[in-house]
């Protein structure tokens, strides 16, 4: 025993000197660089200017060729193409005085060339290590084309719909969200030692710290304005996940957070980020947030850069604020050169921890491109994750899934577009290689199905808004043919069908960024399409394309069977036609919750209980909080999907009613296949605090796990419930767990659960 321990012992001094070397040798290498570099090299360190091949922004970069030569570049974004990244490469390292690699950044936000299914769709499939792996192959491919940063994961946790950038997102949950956010971050940089190691493996960057999901009002890049013991007991924690993960850079967002816009929080950048969560990697600003401070109104632009700079920033996105403004602070005594140094110093760590130092063209493979980009192997993934995000929201009388037989009428707006499908913030997917939604149906059902197709109306009425809603090459092709001829001819070709697919919803950029709606139903022209649809009397199917929960009330209703599609990458339509002929069994589960209508936004289905809550099932009651005029739930509630399925849960064992502050309990639960179909279950853990020093959330996500169960099988699924489990931050930001009574609720979805009591000692 004795031995062993020495044993233990002596290799784990041997793993912390070799750390310990290789700090040194780091620091050796960085200050002796650091100490040959002038003032403008090391502020070019700090720019990051966009060379322009994609647009994510509205500000331009400038000769940029020269700048590198002259060391006033430290990383570029938005470049394509592995030679032009190599070309760039070999300037700055062979024609610059100090022979800096630089960065090569890019969105590589749920996929690359291929595509995978939008961010908020993966979060739907609730299967963390699927979504490790999407990134794994997301990083596979853009360093294959030269690209060594991904502005991803996006951990912005959204609870308002109108803000179209809640696709980019994982949901309205925190544990929900760190939990992806870590998986993405070891995805794409590879795990502790082992990240960076090989060419395969690229920096992450987690955005958009913080807070930026919560727009007043759901419009894009307005004020944000919150408790801290909001911040940190529902928004902070996904990107503390990321941090925890070794994230190697976080991005600032545009809000401000306490009335200072985040690029210039101290408080958020520094005293969060690096002194109490301890980030070691480097701060960049979202595109142009330094510069947008002067329309913020906290000062000129060489102010808000050395406010920047004081906060954390260590680099600046295309706005040059602080290549140009930061020797004049210098000179000024407004900054430091101590300041001015470790943000240098930071950029140049990253550096090192790719390994471009030792190898700039370490992502130039020539040979890798044709071998690893858009492969057979990387589209059957896609095909595989788009259908565990899809989430069927209904399915009467088990209308799906459809047989393999007869004339099936696939009509909408939706249903002849490639571009489209692989949704938002896709800048390298390829757009026109996707099949449409009726090539895929009719490949995946075979010739025993005939498919037939009507556009049947345009996606919306407003030709401007339909241009501002397919912009970045996803046109849908607009018909100039009044609504009346586009319906008629769709319903003719409807009334010869044996049953409507009516592929109906968004376009892919009426969500992402600057993409924020007011009216977050189904446009009022496709509406009016599927009510004829409808009142054909044949079966229809709605496939709801969508970046965002939309207002389906009246669908709802009246519509026998929907499939929410989001958008699913490259593969969505193969990916559909599986879901649609039953050979995927439909599992994706909502991870925001469905508003009845507008009016209830914000709704989340963790919120307070209030003094006044309404009972349970009621509609209204006066002097509770409720609305005259809509219900309290939402429609479909966080955490909800139904399978082609059936599942039934057993009451809770508790192993102990007690729990004392050092033990754990187990709660056990068995599921089982109720149908006739073999399916996946995500089976939910949730918490309430029943008495706490502050309020507590009515529930809180604290566990999950996807099971498969065969058609008859049961299993039981056990969680172990710990005190941390059990922690908040209380009213002085303490993270605490207090005693009393909980509730331990388990189920399907956030509202159909069984549930027990327990109280921590
Ligand atoms: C977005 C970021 C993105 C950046 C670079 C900004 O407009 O807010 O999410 O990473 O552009 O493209």
């Amino acid at each position: 025993m004795k031995k062993l321990l020495i044993i233990i012992l002596s290799l784990c001094c041997l793993q912390a000197c070799k750390e310990h070397n290789s700090e040194n040798a780091k620091d050796k290498f960085i200050n002796d660089l650091m100490s040959k570099m002038t003032l403008d090299e090391k502020l070019g360190q700090l720019n990051l200017p966009d060379w322009g091949s994609v647009t994510t922004g509205t500000a331009q970069s400038k000769n940029i060729t020269d700048k590198i030569k002259q060391g006033h570049v430290g990383a570029l974004l938005n470049i394509k193409g592995l030679a032009n990244v190599r070309e760039v490469q070999r300037i700055a390292v062979e024609e610059s005085r100090m022979k800096i690699p630089l960065i090569f950044g890019m969105d590589v936000i749920h996929g690359y060339e291929t595509a995978f299914p939008i961010p908020l769709a993966l979060s739907c499939t609730w299967d963390i290590q699927t979504i490790k792996q999407s990134a794994q192959i997301a990083a596979k491919e853009a360093s294959a084309n030269g690209i060594c940063w991904t502005y991803s994961p996006m951990v912005d946790i959204a609870r308002d719909p109108r803000w179209g950038r809640i696709a980019e997102g994982a949901g309205e949950d925190p544990y929900l969200g760190g939990q992806i956010a870590k998986a993405m971050v070891e995805g794409y940089q590879g795990e502790g030692e082992k990240a960076f190691s090989t060419n395969s493996q690229i920096m992450a960057c987690v955005k958009h710290y913080a807070m930026y999901g919560a727009a007043e009002a759901g419009r894009d890049y307005n004020t944000v304005d919150m408790s801290r013991i909001r911040m940190f007991n529902e928004y902070l924690y996904p990107y503390r996940a990321a941090v925890e993960a070794g994230v190697g850079s976080v991005m600032t967002s545009f809000n401000e957070v306490d009335g200072v816009p985040a690029t210039a929080n101290r408080w958020l950048m520094t005293d969060l980020l690096r002194n109490q969560w301890g980030f070691k990697g480097f701060v960049v600003t979202d595109y142009t947030a330094i510069n947008e401070m002067v329309a913020h109104g906290i000062g000129d632009l060489q102010t808000v850069s050395a406010r920047a700079l004081q906060a954390g920033v260590d680099m600046d996105m295309v706005g040059e604020g602080l290549l140009t403004t930061l020797k004049k602070s210098l000179d000024e005594g407004k900054v430091t050169k101590a300041e001015i140094d470790q943000a240098c110093r930071r950029v140049l760590e990253a550096k090192y921890k790719l390994g471009l130092f030792q190898n700039p063209y370490k992502y130039c493979d020539p040979e890798r491109p044709a071998k690893d980009i858009y492969t057979p192997e990387n589209l059957a993934f896609a095909r595989k994750i788009a259908s565990e995000s899809f989430v069927l929201l209904k399915n009467d009388n088990n209308f799906l899934p459809l047989n393999r037989k007869g004339t099936i009428a696939v009509i909408g707006p939706l249903a002849n577009t490639r571009s489209n499908l692989v949704g938002t913030w896709s800048v390298n997917a390829r757009l026109d290689a996707p099949k449409t939604l009726v090539e895929g149906l009719q490949e995946v059902a075979g010739n025993q199905v005939k498919i037939t197709y009507s556009k049947g109306s345009n996606l919306t009425a407003d030709s401007t808004l339909e241009k501002n809603a397919t912009m970045f090459g996803r046109s849908l092709e607009r018909d100039n043919r009044t609504e009346e001829v586009l319906r008629n001819e769709a319903l003719r070709i409807a009334s010869q069908a044996d049953v409507i697919v009516a592929a109906l919803g968004e376009s892919s950029e009426f969500s992402g960024e600057a993409s924020s709606r007011s009216d977050i139903g189904i446009p009022e022209i496709q509406e009016r399409l599927l009510k004829e649809l409808l009142k054909t009397g044949k079966p229809v199917v709605l496939v709801l394309f969508n970046g965002r929960p939309l207002t389906l009330t009246w669908e709802s209703e009246n519509v026998p069977a929907i499939l929410d599609v989001w958008f699913g990458g490259s593969e969505t339509a193969r990916a559909i036609g599986d879901v649609l002929f039953g050979d995927v069994n439909p599992a994706g589960k909502l991870t925001t919750s469905f508003p009845r209508n507008v009016g209830q936004i914000p709704i989340y289905y963790n919120h307070k209980n209030t003094g006044r809550p309404l009972e349970k099932g009621k509609w209204f009651s006066k002097y509770r909080s409720n609305y005259l005029d809509v219900l309290n739930d939402p429609l479909y509630p966080f955490g909800y999907g139904l399978s082609y399925t059936t599942f039934s849960y057993s009451d809770i064992k508790l192993s102990a009613k007690e729990l004392t502050e050092k033990g754990e309990l187990t709660a056990e639960i068995t599921v089982t296949n109720t149908g006739k179909r073999d399916g996946t279950e995500v089976v939910q853990l949730y918490i309430r605090d029943l008495i706490g020093s502050i309020t507590r959330p009515v529930k809180e996500l604290k566990g999950f796990e996807r099971i498969f169960l065969k058609a008859g099988e049961s299993k039981t699924v056990q969680f172990k419930i710990t005190p941390e489990m059990l922690k908040f931050y209380n009213y002085d930001l303490k993270y605490v767990c207090e005693q009393g009574d909980f509730t331990v609720m388990i189920g399907g979805d956030s509202e159909q659960v069984k549930s027990a009591e327990f109280t921590l000692k």
